[in-house]
């Protein structure tokens, strides 16, 4: 073939194929393995939202509803802002990728944090725009040099609050400062997937935020369906901004975005608060259990406001993470994230955790990297 292909296209890793559970298992030879590799409800996605899902499947002949009307209401109801508001996307990931459609050109700036989520800059590449990256100093954003980082050519900032991986949180007066030391053309987007899990006294007010009074960056919150509300499979998220901004990204969505499954199990989940309970409370009651034993084994557990946390492994994390593979416990190595001894772990059900445990007491051992 001969093909024009454009140049910032073929600079562009693409991402790793990874395997389908079901091929790891056989490859290794295991069965009833566990996955603790990708922030997801170990609980299961909300029986409401499963019910509701079946009850669509017969109306699938037909388009679904393009403006989701009842979903963006009962989205704007959950948050408590106006339905104009409210953007949703296949993912939040899509809304990040309106948000750079909209708004970035060739040659414009972006800036990110690394390490952090990998799609804000995957994106931009794409849009032919200009990644500017920023180091976490002590694992947090390191807002005093992202905000001196800012050009004339500036036009998104991402944050992801809290940071994946580590777990970490910018507090609502490190913000406000931050937010007033830039110019008024920039928007700030809060990546906020795991919001859900954050002490509701330490989160940022965005909806004051996005009702910006003038001379203040507008802000852009991104939420999910896809952690604690156990729908990664279904492909549902939101963004919460000012209104002028919603009507922007809506030139650049497809009518259909949220297919039909997508909008009434979403639209379900949010009245199952018996689940999202259950998933809150199992999740710190999992991660403190989880931090306490695995510090019992000599490696050092995160403090983190989210539904994981990074361990220091005291030794190769990715030779770690083959050999729990092994015993069918999949976690993730975070040697390309830039922490070589480091692995990332979401909180399971207590027996997940259970096996969790048992399994990284016999590859340390193995591996010899801890005393004992
Ligand atoms: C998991 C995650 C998301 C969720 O993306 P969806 O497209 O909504 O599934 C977004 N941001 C971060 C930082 C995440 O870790």
């Amino acid at each position: 073939m001969k093909l024009h292909v454009a140049d910032n296209i073929k600079a562009i890793v693409p991402y790793p194929p990874g395997k389908p559970l079901d091929e790891l298992e056989r490859e290794y030879g295991i069965t009833d393995s566990i996955k603790l590799a990708s922030n997801e409800n170990p609980w299961g996605p909300s029986p409401l939202a499963v019910e509701a899902i079946q009850g669509c499947l017969t109306g699938l002949h037909r388009y679904p509803d393009g403006s989701s009307y009842y979903l963006t209401r009962a989205v704007a109801d959950w948050v408590g802002c106006a339905p104009e508001e409210i953007v949703l996307g296949n993912g939040s990931n899509e809304v990040i990728e309106f948000l750079v459609k909209a708004f970035v050109q060739a040659g414009d700036e972006v800036i990110t944090s690394h390490p952090s989520f990998l799609m804000y800059q995957k994106f931009v590449q794409v849009r032919g725009g200009e990644n500017t990256v920023i180091p976490l100093r002590d694992m947090t954003h390191d807002l005093e040099t992202i905000s001196r980082a800012v050009s004339e050519r500036t036009r998104l900032i991402f944050l992801d609050n809290p940071n994946n991986p580590c777990g970490t949180l910018i507090s609502p007066e490190r913000f406000e400062d931050f937010l007033r030391s830039l110019p008024e053309t920039v928007i700030v987007v809060l990546d906020e997937a795991y919001v859900d899990f954050v002490d509701p006294a330490e989160r940022i007010d965005v909806l004051s935020r996005i009702r910006k009074p003038d001379g203040i960056p507008a802000v852009v919150a991104l939420r999910t369906f896809s952690k604690a509300f156990g729908l990664a499979g279904l492909r549902v998220g939101f963004g919460i901004m000012h209104r002028d901004i919603a009507e922007l990204l809506h030139r650049v969505r497809q009518p259909f975005n949220i297919n039909l499954p997508g909008q009434v199990g979403a639209l379900a989940a949010l009245k199952d608060t018996a689940h999202y309970e259950k998933t809150l409370n199992g999740t710190r009651e999992g991660r403190q259990w989880l931090s306490e034993q695995v510090e019992e084994l000599g490696c050092r557990a995160y403090p983190s406001h989210t539904n994981f946390f990074l361990i220091d492994v005291r030794g190769d994390a990715t030779v770690l993470y083959e050999s729990m593979l092994r015993q069918g416990v999949i976690v993730r190595s975070m040697k390309a994230y830039g922490f070589p001894d480091f692995i990332r772990i979401t909180v399971g059900t207590e027996a997940e955790n259970h096996r969790f445990v048992a399994a990284l007491a016999k590859s340390l051992k193995e591996l010899g990297y801890v005393a004992g």
